[in-house]
């Protein structure tokens, strides 16, 4: 029978919850545990997919296709099970799912309520999440106090009552501010948002004090006294250099003891010497590099959560420290490509909409014309195509229908606006790979041989999607004539999914209509993100 660990938040939002979760996930693993890991989000959207990147940071992609919250990105980071759609739930599926059941009659005429229809539907999506694994950590997204988040509070406090003794722990991590005019840490709101816990009859096993200092003892004994908790689940997490460093924060103050303790099993040891090995790594580089990453501005930071880190990883395998420079795509249009001039490498990655985008397509001209290591995602890829399209391929006025509906050279459109020689139009419909109109999730693909692509990935490549618009095939054959390689398509609607430039025209310029930063962790790096810095690596000695 699966174990619960709840996570919940208290004080203020963004204290690193998901990845105090993850970092405890990690300790339990190398404990020899079965985990997996759910986010429970207390938002009514139906799932963050179309939720704007600014609120909500990035939208991570699993390999089923779901749109997830950011949290699963650092789940799949930092453990070793693979997160699915029902790893992650919304208030608005729940509420979904219970108002489908009461049309359906399946509550036989009773009043259908928060508690018990809601709060049981809850507790029936965390046991299929969990579905599987001797630990599931469920981390209610949130903060304590909030109405939102109280249903998921409610359902946890009576799947623990359900699952009876040692059968789940909670774990809640608040914020212990230091407060510079008076010089001291105040543990008030703490003492407070567990209050609140116990109110609703929660009492926690370990305290996660968020702070930007560690938390002497005599303030851990103040907040063990006044919450409830006992001393050694008082537990200190200081702001960290690296996210990578927490498990081991975590461990050395015995948080999984509290919380194995507290689930009634004593599992082997942790190991995290992997966890060390790669701080040393990251902390130690002998090379560095600088990487443009060419987009709009306001989006460049919390929307890439994952390329970040994905070039992170790279940089633990390749013994290097990447840097990652922003660089906004408008102001390339209005000023040029000079500002690219200092880079190792150049990546343009995934985007939606219009505005920038003839920057971006300056910078894939930009690095195609001087021979540096070109990383096009997605969108990337696509800018990359248009840009060949347009200057080597003699249509001057290739574009996207995304960006200018009405272009005569449609090189990048929506599959149903891909037009036959005879006039016909091709359809995307239900039973094609694509279902609706986004291209979601994992699909495996084979890859030419003799290219970059099969240097790095070999036979075939498995990657994540999130995308609508397709390189368009009707242009293609005459974009490869001129030189572009396609050097992977899907087997079924034989959509482009990698292009190259010929390793003898170029060191590294390769584009991919996927995502694969969903992919990448810091135990095993990324193919490709290794070879486009090993590439980079090689720019700078040249
Ligand atoms: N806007 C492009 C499309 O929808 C690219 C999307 C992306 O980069 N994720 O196809």
């Amino acid at each position: 029978m699966t174990k619960f660990v709840f996570v919940t938040g208290g004080v203020v939002s963004s204290l690193g919850k998901g990845i105090a979760a993850a970092s405890l996930a990690a300790i339990l693993e190398s404990r020899g545990l079965k985990v997996t890991m759910l986010k429970l989000d207390p938002y009514i959207n139906v799932d963050p997919g179309t939720m704007s990147p600014f609120q909500h940071g990035e939208v991570f992609v699993t390999d089923d296709g779901a749109e997830t919250d950011l949290d699963l990105g650092h789940y799949e980071r930092f453990i070793s099970s693979k997160m699915k759609k029902v790893n992650n739930f919304t208030t608005g599926q729940i509420y979904e799912s219970v108002i489908r059941k009461e049309r359906r009659g399946e509550y036989l005429g009773k009043t259908v309520q928060v508690i018990p229809h809601i709060t049981n539907e809850i507790q029936e999506f965390i046991h299929r999440g969990a579905a599987g694994a001797e630990i599931a950590i469920v981390e209610i997204g949130g903060t304590v106090g909030d109405i939102e988040s109280l249903p998921f509070l409610e359902a946890a406090r009576q799947l623990s009552l359900r699952a009876g003794r040692n059968n789940a722990s909670f774990v809640h991590l608040t914020l212990v501010p230091y407060v510079a005019a008076a010089g001291e840490l105040k543990t008030k709101p703490t003492q407070h948002s567990v209050q609140k816990l116990r109110e609703i009859g929660i009492f926690p096993d370990a305290l996660l004090c968020r702070s930007d200092r560690a938390i002497p003892d005599d303030e851990r004994a103040k907040i063990s006294l006044f919450a409830n908790i006992r001393e050694e689940g008082v537990i200190s997490v200081w702001d960290a250099d690296t996210i990578y460093k927490i498990p081991q924060m975590l461990r050395a103050q015995g948080l999984d003891t509290i919380v194995c303790e507290a689930l009634g099993i004593n599992p082997k040891p942790a190991d995290l010497s992997m966890w060390d090995k790669l701080v040393y790594a990251l902390e130690n580089p002998k090379e560095e590099i600088t990487i443009g990453m060419v987009g709009k501005y306001v989006d460049l930071t919390e929307s890439y959560k994952s390329l970040t880190e994905a070039l992170r990883h790279a940089g633990i395998h390749t013994e290097s420290r990447v840097n990652i420079e922003y660089v906004d795509s408008e102001e390339i249009e209005a000023q040029g490509t000079d500002s690219l001039k200092k880079f190792d490498a150049i990546l343009v990655p995934g985007g939606f909409g219009k505005r920038g985008v003839e920057g971006k397509i300056k910078a894939a001209r930009f690095a195609r014309e001087n021979k540096v290591p070109y990383l096009g995602i997605c969108l990337g890829m696509q800018v990359a195509l248009i840009e060949y399209a347009r200057n080597m391929a003699g249509l001057g006025q290739a574009n996207s229908t995304e960006f200018d509906p009405e272009t005569p050279q449609p090189v990048v459109a929506l599959i149903d606006e891909w037009q036959n020689a005879d006039g016909k139009v091709e359809k995307r419909d239900e039973n094609s790979d694509l279902g609706g109109t986004m291209r979601l999730g994992a699909q495996t693909c084979a890859i030419k041989p003799n290219t970059l692509a099969a240097e790095i990935y070999g036979n075939v490549v498995t990657e994540r999607h999130r995308h609508r618009y397709e390189a368009n095939n009707h242009y293609l054959t005459r974009i490869e004539q001129a030189g572009l390689v396609v050097s992977s398509r899907t087997a079924t609607e034989d959509l482009c999914e990698i292009m190259e430039l010929p390793r003898d025209v170029h060191p590294f310029y390769i584009g991919v209509q996927y995502h694969p930063e969903f992919k990448s962790t810091p135990r095993d790096g990324h193919p490709l993100f290794i070879a486009f810095v090993k590439a980079a690596l090689a720019q700078k000695q040249s």
